[in-house]
Formats: structure tokens, C-alpha cells, sequence
């Protein structure tokens, strides 16, 4: 009989699977082993076990009472692993020998795993989670970047500070990707200048086993050993080399382990060598033509673009094409020109570069943007790609982005829902009834519930305030104002994006006197807690950071407005659950769709935010505020000014009197009202398994063999 698994190895096994990662329960577990570690290994199941062998542990459960919850944890995973009656089960059968293969640059499950940078890389980690909880089949296929993005610090001047860390891989939950040969993977691309080669790492994200190339490994150069290090980092060189290897390398990774995908996701463009690379295979296996191969591969293959300008679009030379796609043309039995066109909006015109979404778009039979608008954005800027067409037939549609709300849900607010909403409301997330009765509700225990989180947020910005100033060797006068930095009574507004400029971080710093008034104000003050990180090589972006970072260090801001460095998905997460209002004010239409004011909404907390994005589609007149009147001006500075106005007004004439108007309880009941219609009239809508599910019957069934729909091209 086999050896009675012990609390370690179930702890272990739980750890290295990121399902704990949307448990509370059992990240609660890994909290009470040791909360001052578990804070200082960063959330890292693994790191956390390592400082409690078995019979220290043994010790530590008997003391804290764990024994039951951890064989009841990894009971559950067991069962969640196994379930065999899953929506995917009835509604995905198609992929269940052939699964979706879902390709992404980044992938943000957790701030333990720090192989993201943004928006992009959060929405392909709760696709993935999403996928799992509804059990579709699919792998995910992405790049191990030992070295993630940047860690962010300021320096006394407020200027945006960078810093690298090698990631351990023994330190996080990797295990190597077995072959079909049950050896380590290992892959290799070719050059003009020679091959590059990558081992794989896989990650288990619930029932979804995610793929991470990583080409360090000794058969390579030095400088291809560091090629993956970094996420957005070097030069077009690298960034063609780290594209290849995630589309080109990615395929050849899955087939390595004899995956055979049904469906080809590209989730943006960076992946859409992969592409090629399957038409490749289908020539060679098949005997197709490349014209054959190339209708066969996308008809299988479903792409999703996220930028709404032209210049956010990955763009080659011809030189770096040939140098990385040569030898894989010569296979295609392909010219270098007509290599070229699959690049080029106009394939004749010499002068244009290769673009990798125009690729991904002419090897995908589906596409789609990421919002309604963004959809109507999207098939006006690629209408020139189908001139043949009219705009409204641009075949290009949308599906909008949503959040997992397990990731994203605070524990305290799930408990009020367990109350009120029916047994199963997490497992039918996306149907509207469900969360009807959030109307019965208690007002007060709402409204608790909801400082409670907001407390807590404060408390640890508080915390991280304290540590900045020390790291800049502030005066202690200056310490202590940290420790009393904000109010939990005041109205707090959070801000927390990348500071790209188009998302405009200091559109509420216009005026600094009506500011300093709000800020000031006796009887209905403000706060706003700012965070975010720019890209390396982002000027203006690091300029608007330190323009907030010197406000928050003059008076009367200080204390008020605060700016919180290194944003990750920790520091995301205390923000949405416990701030008053989300603030979001982009430059219409750049915001494909956003997601972190979707995070929010299940939490209670209210969206103020430009009519763009996903916003445009969701504001009703009640469930939040609206920025401006959804209209664009062609002149930048009249939108800019136009839109500043405009949010002065709605904070002066509704969200700040709304908050502060109480009942004889101190309850804001008319605030309340919004924070229960907010959760009725979104939380079923913008959330993931909802886009999961649209994308399943929309793209991958059809993709896979199944239906056709409205979004087939022909
Ligand atoms: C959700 C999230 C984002 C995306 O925010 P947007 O509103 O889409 O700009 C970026 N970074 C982190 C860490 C997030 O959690």
C-alpha cells in the first residue's frame, strides 16, 4: 500500500497547482502556517514550505488546528481536479481530444509568478482560470521570464527607479514539460544566424496546464541564454527573437509533448508566427499546398486584438524577418516578398514593414476586439486589410473582457453574497438572476463589511508608505506622517494602471487649488491613493509620475494623495476591494476595454470613469459615474481640458455629496443603492467565465469543427 500522503506533501501538492491561488480558504491555510512569513515570501507557497520541514509543520498545524482544513483543502482539489460535470463538458466537447491552445506574452495568475506587466497579461491569467473552473480544454502556451518586468522604486526626485531580479525556478511552482519520450522538452528554432533553443516549464493553473519557454538553457549562446529574461525588454531584435520563439517554438513545445491543438488562440499579435508554423507542419505532414495548409489553419485559428493604435502594433524590417523567419519561409516555399505581404496591409507596397497583427488577422478566420467600441474602433483601423468591404462588414467582432471573480473578490464580501444569493452562485457567475437578490442586502452590514476593506487597505498603505520613505532616507517627522497617512473616513479614490500617458494619471491634478479644496475640505474630504508602473523606456509617462509623486510630497497634499510604488497584482487586489471609487479617465477611445474597474464592482466599490472601454457598454445612469458625454474632440488639449471639467463636475455636484450624505446611522444610503445596483447590473456581465463562455460558442466551437456564427469571416 502506498505511504500515507502527510500534511507537507499535501501542502506541497496543493502549492503547486495556482488553483490555492482563488481559494481564500486555503491561501488562508498557507496565511495561519505563519502570516509574518507568508508576508515576507510574497504569497509563495513554495518558499513558505521550505522554512517548515515536515515535522515543523506537523507542529505548527497541531498548535493552530490545521489538520482538518488541510485534508479538507486538498480534498476539494482533488475533487475540482476530477469533476467530470463541468459546463466545458457539455458545452466544449469538440476540444476535448484537440484543445484550445491559448498563446499569450504574459500571463498574470499571481504576484508570485511575476511574468506579467498589465492589463494584457491579468486578462490571459483569468482566461486561463476561468477556462479551468468551467473545465474547457486548453493549454496556454507563453515565455518564462526569469527576470519578469521591473520591480519599481522612485528616487528622492520622484523619478521612476527600475530594478531586475532573477526569479529561482526551484523557488516557484515549474515543473520541467515531459515529451512524448517522457524527457525534459526541448525545442529549437531556426535562424539565419544559427538556432536558438528553449526548455519548457509547465505551470498548473487549476485543470490547465500552462507552457513557459525558456531559452536558458546551456546549448544556447550566451546572448540567447538571456533572450526570455526579460518581459518588453531590449531591442526589435530581441523582441523578434522572443516572438519567434513564442509562436514558432510554442507550436513545436505542444507538439513535442503530443498535444494536438483544435483550436489556435492568439491573444494579441505577439504569437502569430505560430501561424506559419502550424501551416508548416500541415504541408509537411499532410502533403497541402501552402495555400491549402494556410485556409486549414485559420479556419482554426481565433485572434484577439487589444490595441486601438496604430503604432502599439509590433513592426519588423525586412532584414529582421529574413534573419528570423528565413529558414522557416524556404520550408513554406515562399519568396521573401510574399513572406513580406502576409505582414503588410497592402502587400505590394515595398515600403511597408511586417506587422504582426496584420499576420495574426490574415492567419485567423475569427477575430475580435475586446470591447463594443473597441470593436467599432478596431474594423475602422483595419478597414484598409478587407478594401473590398464596407466598415460595418470589417470582419472583425468583439468579445468583451471580464474578471475572475474569484481572484478578485474580496473573502469578507463573498460571505455577504453566500447569504443572500442562491447555493450556486459561484458556479453560474454569468447569469443575471443570480445576482438579483444583492437588492435584499442589508445596507449596514454592506456598508461594514465594505470599511472593513477598507481599512485594511489602509493599514497596508500605511505600511508600504513607511518602507518608501525610509528606503529615501526621509526625515523621521516624515515617518510618522506615513504612519497617519489617510483616513479610513474620508472618500478614497483609487488610481492604479500603467501610467501610460493616454490614461492620463494626472487629469485630476489640473487645478491644483480646486484639488488642495477638495483634499481640504472640513466637512466632505477627499483621498486618492495613485500606483502604477511606467514602461523602461516611457519619458512622458515617468514625467506624469513624478509630477503626482512631488504633489503628494507638498503640502496640504501630503497624506492625501499618496502614491504607492511597485504596482503588482497584490497591491491590485487590496486596491479594489477597498477602495470608495475606481477613477479611470483615458484619452477616448484608447481603452480597449480596461479591466481593473471591472475587479471593483463584486467588491462594492463604485467606477467614475471615462464612456470608453468596457464603460461604454456598462454605465446605465446609476450603477457609477460617467466622465464627459462619450464625444471626442479632434484637438487633444480640448478633449484633455474638456474632460478635466467635466470630472470636477461630476466629483463636485455627485460622487462627493453622494458619499457624505448619512442617515441618522452614518449610512449613505443613496451610495448604497449604487453599490447594490453596480453589483446587479455588471457583476454577471464582466466577469471572466462569461468571455470564456462567449468565446467558446462564438469562436472555439466553431474553430474546432463545430457550428459556424456570426463571427466567421466568410
Ligand atoms: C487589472 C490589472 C491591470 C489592468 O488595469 P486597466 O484598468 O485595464 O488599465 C493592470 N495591472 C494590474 C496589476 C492589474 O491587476
Amino acid at each position: 500500500m502506498a505511504r500515507q500522503k502527510t500534511l507537507h506533501d499535501k501542502l506541497r501538492e496543493l502549492g503547486g497547482n495556482l488553483w490555492w491561488s482563488w481559494q481564500p480558504e486555503v491561501t488562508q491555510i498557507f496565511r495561519d502556517i505563519d502570516p509574518t512569513l507568508w508576508t515576507d515570501v510574497g504569497h509563495n507557497p513554495v518558499l513558505l514550505l521550505e522554512s517548515y520541514p515536515p515535522d515543523a509543520l506537523e507542529g505548527r498545524a497541531t498548535d493552530a488546528v490545521l489538520h482538518t482544513r488541510i485534508n479538507w483543502a486538498y480534498r476539494r482539489w482533488q475533487e475540482y481536479m476530477q469533476a467530470t460535470d463541468t459546463w466545458g463538458a457539455t458545452h466544449a466537447g469538440v476540444l476535448g481530444q484537440r484543445p484550445t491552445a491559448y498563446f499569450s506574452a504574459e500571463f498574470g495568475l499571481h504576484e508570485s509568478l511575476p511574468i506579467y506587466s498589465g492589463g494584457l497579461g491579468v486578462l490571459a491569467g483569468d482566461h486561463l482560470k476561468s477556462a479551468s473552473d468551467l473545465g474547457i480544454p486548453m493549454v496556454g502556451v507563453g515565455l518564462f521570464y526569469s527576470q519578469g518586468y521591473f520591480n519599481q522604486y522612485l528616487d528622492e526626485n520622484g523619478w521612476q527607479q527600475e530594478t531586475y531580479t532573477d526569479q529561482k525556478i526551484a523557488k516557484l511552482p515549474l515543473e520541467a514539460a515531459l515529451g512524448v519520450d517522457r524527457k525534459p522538452v526541448l525545442i529549437a528554432v531556426d535562424t539565419r544566424g544559427g538556432k536558438i533553443h528553449a526548455r519548457v516549464w509547465k505551470v498548473n493553473v487549476g485543470r490547465i496546464p500552462l507552457y513557459l519557454l525558456d531559452t536558458d538553457v546551456p546549448e544556447n549562446r550566451d546572448e540567447d541564454r538571456h533572450l526570455t529574461s526579460r518581459l518588453y525588454g531590449g531591442d526589435e531584435r530581441t523582441r523578434i527573437r522572443q516572438e519567434i520563439m513564442l509562436g514558432i517554438g510554442g507550436v513545436r513545445a505542444l507538439k513535442a509533448m503530443g498535444i494536438q491543438p483544435g483550436v489556435i488562440h492568439m491573444n494579441e499579435g505577439h504569437s502569430a508566427f505560430a501561424g506559419l508554423e502550424v501551416i508548416r507542419e500541415r504541408m509537411k505532414e499532410d502533403d497541402l499546398s501552402f495555400d491549402e495548409a494556410l485556409r486549414e489553419t485559420a479556419a482554426m485559428s481565433s485572434f484577439t486584438t487589444h490595441t486601438p493604435v496604430p503604432a502599439g502594433h509590433d513592426r519588423f524590417n525586412s532584414d529582421l524577418i529574413e534573419e528570423h523567419v528565413g529558414p522557416l519561409r524556404d520550408e513554406l516555399g515562399l519568396k521573401p516578398d510574399s513572406l513580406m505581404s502576409l505582414g503588410r496591409v497592402e502587400p505590394p507596397n515595398q515600403n511597408e514593414t511586417f506587422c504582426m497583427t496584420v499576420l495574426a488577422f490574415k492567419l485567423c478566420r475569427r477575430a475580435n476586439a475586446v470591447s463594443s467600441l473597441h470593436g467599432v474602433v478596431s474594423r475602422r483601423m483595419w478597414a484598409n486589410l478587407w478594401p473590398w468591404r464596407s466598415e460595418e462588414e470589417i470582419p472583425i467582432g468583439h468579445i468583451t473582457n471580464g474578471i475572475h471573480v474569484a481572484s478578485w473578490l474580496a473573502a469578507q464580501m463573498r460571505m455577504l453574497y453566500d447569504r443572500v444569493l442562491p447555493l450556486d452562485w459561484y458556479l453560474r457567475t454569468g447569469q443575471p438572476e443570480v445576482w438579483a437578490p444583492v437588492e435584499h442586502l442589508s445596507p449596514g452590514e454592506l456598508w461594514e463589511t465594505h470599511q472593513t476593506l477598507k481599512s485594511r487597505l489602509i493599514t497596508y498603505a500605511r505600511n508600504r508608505l513607511l518602507k518608501q520613505a525610509r528606503r529615501r532616507n526621509l526625515p523621521d517627522a516624515a515617518l510618522a506622517q506615513m504612519s497617519t497617512a489617510l483616513d479610513p473616513r474620508v472618500l478614497t479614490i483609487g488610481f492604479a494602471r500603467r501610467f501610460a500617458p493616454y490614461k492620463r494619471a494626472d487629469l485630476i491634478l489640473r487645478d491644483l487649488d480646486v484639488l488642495a479644496g477638495w483634499v481640504t475640505s472640513a466637512d466632505r474630504p477627499m483621498q486618492i491613493i495613485f500606483a502604477g508602473k511606467s514602461h523602461p523606456a516611457d519619458e512622458p509617462g515617468k514625467q506624469i509620475l513624478q509630477r503626482i509623486y512631488r504633489i503628494s510630497q507638498e503640502e496640504p497634499f501630503r497624506g492625501r494623495i499618496v502614491f504607492l510604488e511597485d504596482y503588482d497584482i497584490n497591491l491590485a487586489r487590496h486596491l479594489v476591494q477597498g477602495v470608495d471609487v475606481w477613477l479611470n479617465n483615458p484619452r477616448r477611445p484608447l481603452e480597449a476595454s480596461g479591466t481593473s474597474g471591472q475587479k471593483v464592482v463584486l467588491n462594492g466599490v463604485l467606477n467614475c470613469s471615462i464612456l470608453d472601454g468596457w464603460w461604454a457598454e456598462a454605465y446605465d445612469g446609476s450603477n457609477g459615474f460617467a466622465i464627459g458625454n462619450g464625444r471626442t474632440h479632434v484637438r487633444q488639449e480640448i478633449q484633455d481640458d474638456r474632460d478635466a471639467k467635466s470630472l470636477a463636475h461630476i466629483l463636485n455636484t455627485e460622487v462627493i455629496p453622494l458619499f457624505y450624505e448619512r442617515d441618522q446611522d452614518d449610512l449613505p444610503q443613496g451610495w448604497i443603492k449604487r453599490m447594490k445596483r453596480a453589483v446587479r447590473t455588471l457583476g454577471w456581465r464582466f466577469n471572466a467565465d462569461r468571455m470564456v463562455m462567449d468565446y467558446v460558442r462564438e469562436s472555439y466551437v466553431p474553430a474546432a469543427g463545430g457550428l459556424s456564427c456570426s463571427m466567421d469571416q466568410v
